[in-house]
């Protein structure tokens, strides 16, 4: 098939290089010029494990091509995805100006029969109003389709190509038929393709991200009740996580959800809802709990040295990223946990294995980078863990505690065993326990 994909971002890279690789012939649009051109170059932005070899074989097959013509991907493409950002505006509703100036531009592209699809996460409603400013643009016939994208970054090669299930909002179910082809070699392991009308897919995304929030946001509020009760909630998890009615995920203690996701569409869902004289009290709750618990540990640090100033301190901080294996750094927890110290006087070395460079473009020289995890704790204070990446799950303790002025640890991700951190004669803080 002939897929065009407007937004070469985290999503539009990903899924384009996936149905590339299933044989279609792909072209990814960016109005970002720099970024097209890396990748025409063979440079691939961002880190994503196992993107670029995907992105290599398909370019070397002439099945993924890069363009900033939005017109000739139109021209050349049935089936055309909007992948474009769907940021927070300042209210906090989502901000729908790139999905608008693709949905026109592309209406004006329309010269023969084409399928427009939003993949953006889209408040319920936007698919059709994207239909409305195509209609205004073209007479020429199309149709419109929903179809979120449920990848997460750090596994979305796999997410993409193996989905646990793919939604597909149509008005009509001829369109229908035409995506189900589009995604039948991804579900051959018979996870389901499930059409449904335009709204409920909508909705669907913004529900999805909106309960794992609350599962998050949850145990994180349960593991302060536990640091006051005696409770570890590492147990409270697994305890609670192996009721096949609850499920494991999503119930790790930390330092709250951030990413270029979560905040963004949870906050965008209670706005939708209130703009339709509803209150979604629980996703409001959710978002406190979440703003809580970052403060909790951003306290937690301030409490150990007096609650004063932190001028003259030195912090080692251990990832960047708002999760592992991936180099996001949106709405990341640390940049948070930065702010706060930097406000207090505190001096920060930071690591991150992949994050280092998206994150000196937003803090410039505020923080200095370390070379490695272990030149960041030199003559340290103490040592601040935010994302919890495999490589900082064994480090070598001694060569921690010899390079850290105090034997200190604030552990936002739980990634140590209390007793051993103990025995080893650390000051270890960590989540809920
Ligand atoms: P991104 O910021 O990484 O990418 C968006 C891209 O769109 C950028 O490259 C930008 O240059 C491009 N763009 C902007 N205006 C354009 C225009 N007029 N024409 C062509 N390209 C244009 O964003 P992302 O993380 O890929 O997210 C895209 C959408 O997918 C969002 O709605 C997001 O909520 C959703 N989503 C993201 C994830 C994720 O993990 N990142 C997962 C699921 C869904």
């Amino acid at each position: 098939m002939h897929v065009g994909v407007m937004g070469t971002g985290y999503v539009g890279l990903v899924t384009g290089a996936c149905f590339a690789e299933m044989g279609n012939d792909v072209i990814l649009m960016d109005i970002d010029e720099a970024k097209i051109d890396a990748l025409s170059s063979g440079l691939v932005p961002i880190y994503e494990p196992g993107l670029e070899q995907i992105i290599a074989r398909n370019v070397a097959e002439k099945r993924l091509h890069f363009t900033t013509d939005l017109q000739a991907t139109v021209e050349q493409s049935l089936i055309n995805f909007i992948a474009v950002g769907t940021p927070p505006d300042q209210s906090g509703n989502a901000d729908l100006s790139q999905v608008f100036t693709v949905a026109r531009e592309i209406g004006r592209a329309v010269k023969t029969y084409k399928i427009i699809v939003t993949k953006s996460t889209v408040p319920v409603g936007t698919t059709h109003k994207v239909r409305e400013i195509i209609a205004e643009e073209t007479e020429h016939p199309f149709d419109v389709a929903s179809n979120p994208e449920f990848l997460k970054e750090g596994n979305a090669i796999d997410d993409c190509m193996k989905p646990e299930r793919v939604v597909v909002g149509v008005d009509d179910v001829r369109v229908g038929e035409i995506l189900k082809e589009l995604y039948s070699p991804f579900v051959r392991t018979g996870k389901p393709i499930l059409g449904m009308d335009v709204i409920s897919s909508e909705m669907t995304k913004y529900a999805a991200n909106g309960l794992l929030a609350t599962k998050i946001s949850f145990v994180n509020e349960l593991s302060r009740l536990c640091e006051r009760v005696g409770a570890n909630v590492e147990m409270v998890r697994t305890g609670i996580g192996s009721d096949s009615r609850i499920g494991p995920q999503f119930l790790f203690a930390g330092l709250g959800y951030g990413g270029s996701c979560f905040p963004k569409d949870v906050e965008a869902l209670t706005h939708t809802a209130r703009d339709h004289g509803v209150r979604l009290s629980i996703l409001e709750a959710v978002q406190e709990a979440n703003r809580a618990q970052k403060q909790h540990f951003i306290n937690k640090i301030s409490a150990h040295y007096g609650n004063g100033s932190l001028e003259g301190k030195r912090f080692a901080l251990w990832g960047l990223s708002f999760k592992p294996r991936t180099d996001d750094i949106r709405d990341a927890p640390s940049l948070e946990v930065i702010k706060a110290l930097l406000d207090k006087g505190a001096r920060i070395k930071a690591y991150d294995p992949v994050a280092m460079e998206s994150a000196g473009r937003l803090l410039g020289d505020s923080i200095e980078y370390a070379a490695g995890n272990y030149e960041a704790v030199e003559g340290a204070d103490a040592l601040i863990i935010v994302t919890e990446w495999n490589e900082f799950r064994h480090p070598d303790f001694t060569r921690i505690k010899e390079a850290l002025v105090e034997p200190v640890i604030f552990d936002g991700r739980n990634l140590y065993d209390s007793q051993k951190m103990a025995e080893l004669g650390f000051d270890y803080h960590s989540i809920g326990r």
